[in-house]
């Protein structure tokens, strides 16, 4: 490949290397510093090899206006445990597929498809929570376009609950409320609907622009209500893609199978997914096999906002990883290795990702960086919002502290994962991470900061933004 884009021979390629003392075969892959030096020797001018190149192999031309199709939205269940989100799938599910549809057998595969009463087809992605939904998102796909946040009416807003509608701000994704188990008899709608007001998100019923839908996960009532909130913000929200281009789309789970090799559930984002498709995913490629829908049938084709199961991967990849489509074998083999290699040089430097300082020289070179994104943890709620207020009051016009969840208790796992997805420090006052936080924060390089007194940690952060402010200038 290094010789065919310098138009040298081949074999003057393998010698050069190896009179480097790199004993290589010409197939085999070298790293970028070893290519260069190779490509200094031969005279030749040097572009280093890098994401565009990938992305010219990658078909990532705007799509026409004219060519733009509506897409069924791609929905999100979060809410606190037991509030009811794994019902609320099931019974959505269990209502919508099975009645009218041939076959009727639904296959977990990670995400289903039903259509609402008005005809709208609706994607859900069949994993609550927010795990998969911020880990999702710091590997750079970001499905969802509507989430689904449940609070249960016998209970209240609890500590998870805040969490999802953070997470849920963080990403920018619309919200809609469903406020379930409403068939119970001490359930208080009105209670959830008071209690939301004091996170910011005011439903319909107080005057707000929140949708909020009453519904019994047990006895289906509300069910159809919820679908067509669903349908009207995905109308607000004017989602389109273009069927006719090479495929995009995004990993939703995979696994090593016993019988079938490794398998994908792809989420189809953009352009069509086709039997025979050859494309690379996150550090690995494949050549399509077969597709699989929700309800087990093989088919030949897949569309935007369509889940498939997919065969003929080489390995498996990852949740979160990206999908592309590409024209040939060698393009994909050599898009994946070279993502491999990257990946590696990553994990290498990995333990020195975002500190407060690396924020900085990040908003040097990147002039859109005016927010200072910060995730606090503290001991009482007393300080939590002491904590808030002191950062509200931090920055100017130009660049700004943002807290994107600030509550009570150690810092989780689910922190660190908010942290990464929005390249944020996790500040713990008073409080310590706990072991598997921490080993997350290690492994994927959030910075966890102590503080026991609220004046340093003003400092800090002062320190911080002011640093970001003089690096605009
Ligand atoms: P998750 O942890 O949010 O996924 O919650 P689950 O779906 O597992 O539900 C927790 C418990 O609440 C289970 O025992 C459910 O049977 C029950 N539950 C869920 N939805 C309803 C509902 O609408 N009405 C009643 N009465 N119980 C419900």
């Amino acid at each position: 490949e290094l010789a065919n884009r310098m138009a040298e021979r081949v074999a003057d390629v393998v010698k050069a290397l190896m009179q480097n003392g790199m004993m290589v075969t010409q197939n085999q892959s070298i790293d970028a510093d070893t290519a260069e030096l190779i490509v200094e020797e031969f005279g030749h001018k040097i572009v280093r090899v890098s994401d565009s190149d990938v992305e010219q192999v990658i078909d990532t031309v705007e799509d026409k206006d004219e060519d733009l199709q509506p897409r069924p939205p791609v929905v999100t269940v979060m809410g606190h445990v037991d509030h009811g989100k794994t019902s609320l799938l099931d019974a959505i599910r269990n209502a919508k597929v099975v009645s009218g549809e041939a076959g009727g057998i639904t296959q977990h595969i990670g995400a289903y498809q039903v259509r609402a009463d008005s005809g709208q087809l609706l994607t859900f992605l069949d994993t609550p929570g927010h795990a998969a939904f911020t880990s999702m998102r710091a590997r750079g796909a970001q499905v969802t376009d509507i989430v689904i946040l449940v609070v249960a009416a016998d209970d209240a807003v609890m500590p998870q609950t805040v969490e999802a509608i953070n997470h849920a701000k963080a990403a920018g994704v619309p919200m809609i409320v469903a406020i379930n188990k409403v068939d119970k008899p001490d359930a208080d709608p009105q209670k959830v609907r008071t209690a939301l007001l004091q996170h910011e998100v005011i439903v319909e019923q107080m005057s707000g622009e929140v949708q909020d839908v009453e519904v019994s996960a047990k006895t289906g009532l509300g069910l159809d209500s919820l679908l067509e909130a669903i349908a009207l913000q995905a109308e607000i929200l004017e989602l389109k893609a273009n069927p006719e281009r090479a495929a995009a789309g995004a990993v939703i789970e995979a696994q090593l199978d016993v019988g079938r090799g490794p398998v994908a559930t792809v989420l189809v984002q953009n352009g069509t997914l086709k039997q025979g498709d050859i494309f690379v995913v996150g550090e690995q490629w494949g050549k399509v096999r077969a597709l699989v829908n929700d309800k087990g049938e093989r088919v030949k084709e897949a569309g935007p906002s369509v889940p498939v199961e997919v065969l003929g991967l080489n390995g498996t990849p990852e949740a979160g990883d990206v999908l592309n489509v590409v024209e040939t074998e060698a393009q994909a083999r050599e898009i994946a290795e070279y993502r491999e290699q990257a990946a590696k040089e990553k994990r290498a430097a990995a333990g020195a990702a975002t500190s407060l300082e690396q924020l900085l020289a990040k908003a040097k070179e990147d002039e859109n960086v005016k927010e200072l994104p910060i995730l606090v943890k503290a001991d009482v709620q007393g300080s939590a919002e002491a904590i808030a207020q002191a950062m509200e009051k931090i920055g100017n016009e130009e660049v700004r502290v943002r807290l994107l969840h600030s509550a009570v208790g150690a810092i989780t796992e689910s922190d660190i994962g908010l942290a990464e997805a929005s390249g944020a420090p996790v500040i713990g006052f008073n409080v310590r991470a706990n072991a598997p936080a921490r080993a997350a924060a290690n492994q994927k390089g959030v910075e966890i900061r102590y503080y026991s007194v609220i004046y340093d940690l003003v400092d800090d952060v002062k320190a911080a933004a002011s640093g970001l402010l003089s690096a605009e200038v």
